[in-house]
C-alpha cells in the first residue's frame, strides 16, 4: 500500500503503525533522501553539484531495519544514522537534493525493487504515482492546517525549541505552498487515492481505518480470484 500527505498529516507514524499491524515492511522513502543528504554533507559536496550528488545516491548503501513501536533504524554505509538524519540541516539538504532527477532516479530504482514483492507500506511524495503506481491501496492523509501546525508545535516544544504557535502555522503554510508548487514530484493526491482526514483522529485510529481498507481489498481480490 502507498501513503502520502502534507507535512504534519501524521503519515510517518500512521505508515509505521499500519505496517506493524499488517506485518508489512515500512519503506520510509524520505529517510533515503535524508541518508544521501547526510552523506553529501559529510563529504562536503556542493549542493549544486548534481552529477556528484547523483553518483552519491547511486553508491550510498542504505538499509532500514524495523524496530517494534519505533521508527525504523537507518544505516548508511553500515553506520547507524537514525538520529543524525533527523537534524534540521539534513532535512533542508534532503529537500534540496530531492529536486535532482539523477538523485531521484537512483533512489526510485531501489524503492521499486523493494516494493516489487508486495507486503510493503511505502510512504513518500511519489509513492502512489512513481514508486508503486499499482499499489492495491493508496491513501492520501490530510488534516487541517491548524491541526498539522499544532502537532508540529508540540513536537518542537518537546524538543525544547522556543517557537510560537503562530510562527509554526506560518511555516507549515509556507511548506505546503513549496511542496505543491515544486516542478519535480509536487505533492498531490493520486486520482485513485482515498483521502483520509486525520484532523479528529489519533494515529492509532487512522491506522485502524487503513488496515480495514487493506483487509477489505485483500478479501475482494481473493474472492475475485475464486470467480475466475
Ligand atoms: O519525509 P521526509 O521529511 O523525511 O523527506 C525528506 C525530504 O525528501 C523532503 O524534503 C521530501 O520532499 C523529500 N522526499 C522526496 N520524495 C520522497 C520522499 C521524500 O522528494 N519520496
Amino acid at each position: 500500500m502507498a501513503l502520502d500527505g502534507p507535512a504534519g498529516s501524521g503519515k510517518s507514524t500512521v505508515a509505521r503503525l499500519v505496517a506493524e499491524k499488517l506485518g508489512f515492511f515500512y519503506l520510509d522513502t524520505g529517510a533515503m533522501y535524508r541518508a544521501v543528504a547526510l552523506k553529501s554533507l559529510r563529504e562536503s559536496i556542493n549542493c549544486d553539484d548534481e552529477p556528484a550528488l547523483t553518483r552519491l545516491a547511486q553508491e550510498a548503501h542504505i538499509q532500514m531495519v524495523p524496530r517494534p513501536s519505533l521508527p525504523p533504524a537507518v544505516f548508511l554505509d553500515g553506520e547507524e544514522v537514525t538520529e543524525p538524519i533527523r537534524s534540521a540541516q539534513v532535512a533542508e539538504r534532503a529537500s534540496w537534493i530531492s529536486q535532482y532527477q539523477g538523485v531521484r532516479d537512483a533512489l526510485v530504482k531501489r524503492q521499486k525493487m523493494l516494493v516489487e514483492p508486495g507486503g510493503v507500506v511505502v510512504e513518500g511524495r511519489d509513492a502512489q504515482t512513481v514508486i508503486a503506481p499499482d499499489a492495491e491501496v493508496k491513501i492520501f492523509l490530510t488534516a487541517s492546517l491548524e491541526e498539522r501546525a499544532r502537532r508540529r508545535w508540540l513536537e518542537l516544544r518537546q524538543r525544547g525549541e522556543e517557537i510560537s504557535f503562530e510562527q509554526v502555522v506560518a511555516q507549515t503554510a509556507e511548506r505546503d505552498q513549496r511542496d505543491q508548487d515544486r516542478s519535480v514530484s509536487p505533492l498531490r493526491k493520486a486520482d485513485d487515492a482515498v483521502e483520509l482526514d486525520t484532523t479528529n483522529l489519533t494515529a492509532e485510529e487512522a491506522a485502524e481505518i487503513i488496515v480495514r481498507m487493506v483487509k477489505e481489498r485483500e478479501h475482494q481480490m481473493a474472492t475475485k480470484g475464486e470467480d475466475l
